[in-house]
């Protein structure tokens, strides 16, 4: 049962260009899939900016009251050097250089992944699949497409046939591209490759001698395609036709292009209703970036050790500073920008401490519920929430006014008001004041301040058991102490 049938969302389709009435295929039901990291290095903040676009996004279909099933997944294999059908396993590469198993990369980086995405309260996915954990389900997806006469195989590798498939479909209806210009502008490869043209794509490749990461298959000991993963384990959990699939702005070609055309070749339908795609972080004028180490890391930000940062900042001033700007929106990383999300973030938690102390009249004087349905009309509206977060701010306008006296609300609009503060600041939009009112945080560093006090007594009593005892309890629970030449300091994380 929806608890908002009312509200009518639209969505920006990138496959029609279009806003779009949010129509799921199954009444009350969203299959949502979101293609997840390569877990090959620790995530960046611009990763973190596309799955937090698509946290609040689930978020919100499930505030509605929607039965979502999100699924993103882990890319564990198969995802090589500069996204290409040539070149070294991102995972491998890594295992070779750190000389530890391909997993033990898996491991580590799937670890840090889940710790910064709790750091910034993200919901966890419905179901966060591998693609190792589904080579079988992907071989059986090549056999469909092979058997179909859309891909061949040379060699022990399987290549779609773009060519072909683009005879009786339409390679490149989600990028915008046309493949005779693709052809115009693809390079030849010396005929070093096996491929009957250039734009075809690997399904299955075979493994060199020093491949380790490799699977027995029909065609060789090989491993999959990238690209065909996210067909494979979307198709697996949602079916063949789901509600949404969503990305960063820079997988839309080939990645997605090469989804729809794998789901088509193979099962003669399009997979997904509507295509989302988050726009790029950037930082000094260019994409946020591992390889080419323009980039910052999310613990970076809370520990506030990046000299593009002034100090450290919550996760949830981070968080706030990015949904601030829309998800198709370009958002340019500065410390001035964090600065200024922190004081509005405080504003807002401030004005939250305010609204519990309220005092209702007998009337209001302000429109509480054509303010509250502005609220869904934001994020109705293509999920724009910093126009939602301009509401929250009309919001506060309206706490201090009633707080001064110059504004009255009946106690009906008083409650009104204060649900649908909650519902936006915590459930959708996914900020925290666990340490976060405003009032809250000082309050937190004030009493950690008395327990560093009370440490340098320990200490210069030469209690060191507690000393210690207090240092490590602390930091078990996520606040660090370092001890400088100016003394203690602390950071969060
Ligand atoms: P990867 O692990 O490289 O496949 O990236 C994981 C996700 O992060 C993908 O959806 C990318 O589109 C997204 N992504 C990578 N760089 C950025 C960036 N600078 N800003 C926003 N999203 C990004
Ligand atoms: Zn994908």
């Amino acid at each position: 049962m929806l608890l908002y049938p009312s509200q009518s969302i639209k969505i920006y389709n990138s496959l029609s260009g279009q806003k779009e009435t949010l129509k799921p295929i199954n009444a009350g039901h969203i299959g949502m899939y979101v293609c997840g990291p390569t877990v090959y290095s620790n995530v960046h903040l611009g990763n973190v900016r596309t799955f937090m676009s698509f946290d609040v996004i689930f978020r919100y279909l499930k505030h509605l009251g929607y039965k979502v099933r999100y699924v993103r997944n882990i890319t564990d294999a198969g995802h090589l050097e500069n996204d290409a059908d040539t070149g070294e396993d991102r995972i491998a590469k890594k295992a070779r250089i750190e000389e530890i198993e391909p997993m033990e990369v898996v491991q580590r980086y799937t670890v840090d992944f889940h710790n910064i995405l709790n750091a910034f309260n993200f919901l966890p996915p419905s179901i966060e699949p591998t693609a190792t954990g589904h080579i079988i389900e992907q071989i059986e997806l090549i056999k469909n497409i092979v058997d179909n006469g859309f891909a061949y195989v040379v060699n022990g590798s399987v290549y779609f046939d773009v060519h072909k498939f683009n005879e009786t479909n339409d390679y490149g209806k989600l990028s915008k591209r046309k493949l005779e210009d693709l052809i115009h502008n693809t390079r030849e490869l010396d005929g070093q490759s096996d491929k009957k043209n250039p734009q075809d794509f690997a399904l299955w490749k075979r493994a060199e001698p020093q491949h380790i990461m490799r699977w027995p298959s029909p065609w060789s000991d090989g491993f999959p395609g990238w690209h065909l993963e996210c067909t494979a384990m979307s198709t697996k959990y949602l079916g063949e036709h789901f509600d949404i699939h969503g990305g960063g702005m820079d997988l839309k070609f080939p990645h997605h292009e090469c989804e729809i055309a794998q789901s088509e070749a193979a099962k003669g339908q399009t997979p997904v209703n509507y295509w989302m795609h988050a726009n790029m972080l950037i930082m000094n004028g260019k994409k946020m970036a591992k390889s080419t180490g323009n980039y910052i890391l999310p613990g970076e930000i809370f520990t506030g050790e990046n000299p593009h940062i002034s100090k450290s900042y919550l996760p949830s001033v981070a968080r706030f500073f990015m949904l601030q700007a829309h998800y198709r929106s370009i958002l340019d990383f500065t410390d001035d920008g964090l600065l200024a999300s922190e004081k509005g973030f405080n504003r807002l938690m401030d004005a939250l401490s305010i609204l519990n102390d309220l005092k209702a009249s007998n009337t209001s004087s302000v429109a509480i519920g054509a303010w509250k349905q502005k609220c869904y009309d934001a994020m109705n509206d293509d999920f724009n929430s910093p126009i939602l977060i301009a509401q929250l701010f009309e919001a506060v306008k309206y706490i201090h006014q009633i707080k001064e006296g110059k504004a009255s609300i009946s106690s009906e609009d008083l409650n009104l008001l204060k649900e649908t503060m909650n519902i936006f600041i915590f459930d959708v939009l996914g900020l925290e004041n666990s340490s976060g009112t405003a009032a809250g945080s000082d309050k937190l560093a004030g009493a950690i301040d008395v327990l560093i006090k009370l440490r340098q007594e320990a200490r210069a009593n030469k209690d060191f058991a507690l000393s210690d005892k207090i240092r490590d309890e602390l930091a078990e629970i996520g606040i660090q102490l370092k001890d400088g030449k100016d003394g203690t300091t602390f950071s969060l994380n």
